[in-house]
């Protein structure tokens, strides 16, 4: 599916319910962030090699749900402020290709 497919269902939701007054640019941004923490919750007092099983397994439809959760706000933020996300983690990607040449360890960033 084409992201911009996605984005238009999203935008047909929201607006089929009014929704749209609500979608400021804060709470669209703040919306993310809390269900970043959504993610993040699925995690909280497990030690790394259990969420690793349980992400593969027994939580992978919590994990699922809240991934989706995440990417739906992002595209709702896009669409708000006509930012291409495709364009714009290729962008990224080529920044970070630059900021981090190839066969210099094992450095990790954003
Ligand atoms: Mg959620």
């Amino acid at each position: 599916v084409e992201i911009n497919e996605l984005i238009d269902r999203l935008v047909k939701f929201r607006d089929e319910r009014n929704w749209a007054r609500f979608h400021t640019v804060k709470d669209l941004a703040l919306s993310v962030s809390i269900e970043a923490s959504e993610l993040l919750e699925l995690t909280q007092w497990k030690t790394s090699p259990d969420v690793e099983v349980l992400a593969k397994g027994p939580l992978r439809k919590e994990f699922t749900d809240e991934i989706a959760d995440v990417c739906i706000y992002l595209l709702l933020l896009c669409d708000k402020l006509a930012i291409d996300p495709v364009a714009a983690m290729h962008q990224k990607i080529e920044a970070n290709e630059l900021r981090f040449p190839k066969d210099e360890g094992g450095e990790r960033g954003t």
